[in-house]
């Protein structure tokens, strides 16, 4: 494995605009490339933008935007801000091991909260405990929310899919722990992985274990697959799940598998949901347009940057990797994968 090569860079700007649809008009990731190595991230191929290999390289050559708080303060000052929702962490994990040398993240929570703008975060590490004081603070003054996602329970089988996160016990405990802080937090079930965590019994234990913590669903999504992606997740499948690997290969011709698939899984996660009697997390509103009344004034803007380009920046897809069933694709010697006919259970 190649060691860890870390690039700081000076970000001329840190804020990029949503395309519409997805619940939020920003995003901010204060890292490119992510060390949590998930064989499924859609971001991976954001390393691409610079000539790197969205393999191995995604996860051991790390870009840290050293000045994204001074960054974020010069763009939420504006005159023109609209403290609409920003989105935290939709294509790296904010919360990865790096951020525990670069603590950008606090500074970041109180930045938003300085200029009333309702921010949220999505994550899968446990370093986000580290900052409840700055959240709880954060929480007083704006509406804000935390998601832990989740792909399984089974601890094997998360490692094998992310090799670099905490396990789904401590990701649940890590939720919990933030609610019982009064820190808004919820569960992402994402990205739902065909053949891998797509069974009714599968989905029917995690739902159920998110509920028993006393914790909502913040959202569900199949998995997205990426050209840049399939080399790393079909190199997974080849060597874990050999027999999956021609019905990803049909399944997934595009990004999305098939609709009728997707109509039907997100039918079944519904279902489990009301069977299971699971709670919605509330997104954060963005509040009435009023004036900010930052608290803090400085402004220590740094050399302007160079790299990602503004271009590259806007490239990025707003949802989060992290972000995002007996089934067309289930796994086994007696299911067949052959092509992606109706899942045998609903949804
Ligand atoms: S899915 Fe999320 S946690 Fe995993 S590598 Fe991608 S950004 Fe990091």
């Amino acid at each position: 494995m190649m060691g860890l090569q870390v690039i700081e860079v000076h970000a001329k700007s840190v804020l990029n605009r949503a395309p519409t649809g997805y619940g939020f008009r920003w995003t901010l990731n204060p890292y490119r490339g992510c060390q949590h190595a998930c064989v499924y991230c859609f971001a991976r191929y954001t390393h691409t933008f610079f000539d790197l290999d969205p393999g191995e390289a995604f996860s051991r050559v790390i870009f840290v935007k050293i000045n994204a708080v001074q960054a974020l303060r010069r763009e939420l000052r504006r005159s023109t801000w609209r403290h609409e929702h920003v989105a935290i962490g939709t294509a790296t994990d904010p919360y990865q091991p790096l951020e525990g040398r670069y603590r950008l993240m606090p500074g970041i929570i109180r930045t938003l909260a300085d200029f009333y703008t309702p921010f949220s975060i999505v994550t899968k590490n446990t370093m986000i405990l580290r900052d409840i004081p700055v959240l709880q603070e954060a929480a007083r003054r704006v509406s804000l929310t935390v998601t832990l996602s989740l792909t399984t329970l089974d601890p094997a089988l998360a490692r094998e899919l992310e090799p670099d996160t905490p396990p789904p016990a401590q990701r649940l405990r890590v939720a919990q722990t933030l609610q019982a802080h009064g820190i808004p937090t919820g569960i992402a079930l994402a990205p739902i992985l065909p053949g891998l965590t797509d069974g009714e019994a599968q989905l029917r234990e995690l739902i159920e274990a998110i509920t028993t913590h006393g914790l909502p669903i913040a959202f569900f999504q199949v998995l997205r697959l990426y050209d840049a992606t399939r080399p790393t997740l079909f190199a997974y499948l080849s060597q874990h799940h050999p027999r999956l690997l021609a019905a990803y290969r049909r399944g997934y011709v595009a990004k999305d598998p098939p609709a009728t698939y997707v109509r039907q899984l997100y039918e079944q996660v519904e279902r489990l949901l009301r069977e299971a009697g699971a709670s919605r997390l509330t997104p954060p509103e963005t509040p009435p347009l009023q004036q900010p009344l930052p608290l803090l004034t400085e402004n220590t803007a740094p050399p302007e940057a160079a790299r990602p380009s503004r271009a590259q920046e806007r490239a990025s897809p707003a949802v989060d990797s992290c972000s995002t069933a007996g089934s067309p694709f289930s796994q086994g010697d007696t299911s067949p994968t052959a092509d992606l006919p109706p899942p045998s259970t609903a949804l």
